[in-house]
């Protein structure tokens, strides 16, 4: 049975289900972290409210990536086929120069699945959504859109952002509605501009100057011709970068096209531009200029992150996915660490239940908090790296290069970190992979810049 709601503006609203009793957990943020959370807590017996702030339900942007650290989760949610059937499972992650086109260094993503036991998938974030949002709807998730949190607050009060309260041994959330919902915990999963963040930490959005266009192409388009929508491809370049795969079975190629904003370097407000897409990607291969037409030029995702906090959780108020760690796209591991959060915190709830059903919420919250923070700082750090990694331009470009194609294609140290199970403990938490510095290059693999070289930083 399923419960949806919209709720009701009325100032002397108390709950957005009319008398239905207080859940156990209030979820705020109906994005793929907050569906995600909602339903890993439903099947471990929890009575879940999410409360989302827009008039329905819904994910924008094209493909995402879901590596095996994600489909195991699916897995063990009983949603990987379905996700399989919705999306393409490729056999190929491809690297390559956006400069020359030529080939830099591939993952087998068939060994890969050997590996790790799961798939690498890619799918429409719209069928991940809907996907998530199904299996809430039937797990009994209470459903309710239309209700932007504007305050949280701890049982007893304690420190509060306006509207999140921790209260009465659990906490409380206030509506912009001026009504309240109280559970046993709320979790914050109300993304990049998070305000239940502002009880931990003051802190803002960083802004890398990288901006992003997406879109899609009908694989009957000569666009498509010719193109293997069994790989993921990146082309990395100096400044900019360039993604592609295939989407809905091979029904679409998905695009993504990368780059650092002039006007955003020089503290320009009206900055990631259409001219400046063109303008940044002039000097790379035909392959991707061909592809700049079919970016959805109305549109633009500038790229922000933050720094890594290493508190998430206050008194019965806990933040989760980009809320806690939202990171630059680079390892595309954003929505995935969301979808880890969310499996952690439902193994942890399922860990302190007693057999009469109740939760030691504090205990589940600590094992949470003592495992999640120092992953996601991992994740977001090594981000940024690669995000640097990517767009050098000049030697240091060269020298990326001939490491590059130097590596083995079956070296899998650099993901074992990121692809294998899920830590649910700190000492399950793998070790990290030793970085190879760009001068270990053999100098012999790496040519004199050209003059009027793009990018020879
Ligand atoms: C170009 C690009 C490519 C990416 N590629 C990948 C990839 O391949 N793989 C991957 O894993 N990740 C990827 N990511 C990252 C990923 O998209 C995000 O990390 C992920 O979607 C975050 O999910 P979330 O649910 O935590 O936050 P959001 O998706 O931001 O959801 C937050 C939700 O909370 C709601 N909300 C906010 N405030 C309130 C409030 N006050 N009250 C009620 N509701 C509220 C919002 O309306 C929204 O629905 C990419 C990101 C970008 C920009």
């Amino acid at each position: 049975m399923s419960f949806e709601k919209h709720d009701n503006p009325e100032p002397n609203e108390n709950r957005a289900s009319g008398g239905a009793p207080d859940p156990d957990v209030i979820v705020v943020g109906g994005g793929l972290g907050g569906l995600g959370a909602a339903f890993s807590l439903t099947r471990q017996g929890r009575r879940v409210r999410l409360l989302e702030r827009a008039a329905a339900f819904g994910e924008v942007g094209a493909g995402i990536q879901l590596a095996p650290n994600c489909t195991r989760i699916l897995d063990d949610y009983g949603l990987l086929d379905e996700a399989r059937g919705l999306g393409v499972v490729p056999h190929s992650m491809v690297m390559r120069d956006a400069v020359d086109g030529t080939e830099l260094t591939r993952l087998d993503l068939r060994d890969l699945e050997r590996r790790y036991g799961h798939p690498y998938l890619v799918i429409h974030r719209s069928d991940l959504h809907g996907l998530l949002l199904r299996a809430c709807r039937r797990a009994g998730v209470e459903l309710v859109t239309g209700a932007r949190v504007t305050g949280y607050e701890n049982a007893g009060g304690g420190a509060r952002v306006t509207g999140y309260e921790n209260a009465g041994g659990g906490a409380r959330v206030t509506l912009a509605s001026g009504g309240t919902h109280r559970a046993g915990v709320v979790i914050a999963a109300d993304g990049l501009h998070s305000r239940a963040r502002g009880l931990l930490v003051d802190d803002a959005p960083v802004s890398s100057a990288y901006v992003a266009y997406r879109g899609t192409v009908p694989a009957g388009l000569p666009r498509v011709a010719g193109v293997d929508l069994g790989e993921v491809v990146v082309h990395v370049g100096p400044g900019c970068h360039f993604v592609h795969y295939g989407l809905r079975g091979g029904e679409l190629l998905n695009q993504v096209a990368v780059f650092e904003s002039p006007k955003a370097l020089a503290g320009r407000e009206d900055w990631g531009t259409p001219d400046e897409l063109d303008a940044a990607f002039a000097g790379t291969c035909d392959f991707v200029r061909d592809g700049l037409p079919f970016m959805w030029r109305d549109k633009r995702w500038r790229m922000f992150d933050r720094d890594p906090i290493a508190t998430w959780v206050h008194g019965r108020i806990a933040l989760l996915g980009d809320s806690a760690h939202p990171p630059l796209q680079y390892i595309a591991q954003g929505a995935i660490m969301a979808i880890e959060d969310g499996w952690v915190l439902g193994e942890h709830v399922a860990r302190h239940s007693a057999a009469d059903g109740t939760v030691d919420w504090d205990a589940a919250l600590a094992a949470y908090q003592a495992v999640r923070p120092e992953h996601c700082r991992r994740v977001l750090t090594t981000s940024r790296a690669w995000g640097e990694l990517w767009h050098l331009g000049g030697v240091p470009r060269r020298q990326r290069n001939a490491v590059l194609r130097a590596r083995d294609t079956h070296d899998y140290s650099f993901v074992d970190w990121l692809y294998g199970p899920t830590a649910l403990t700190p000492d399950q938490e793998p070790p990290m992979f030793t970085p190879v510095p760009l001068s270990s290059a053999d100098p012999a693999a790496v040519p004199e810049p050209v003059t009027g070289e793009v990018g020879g930083r």
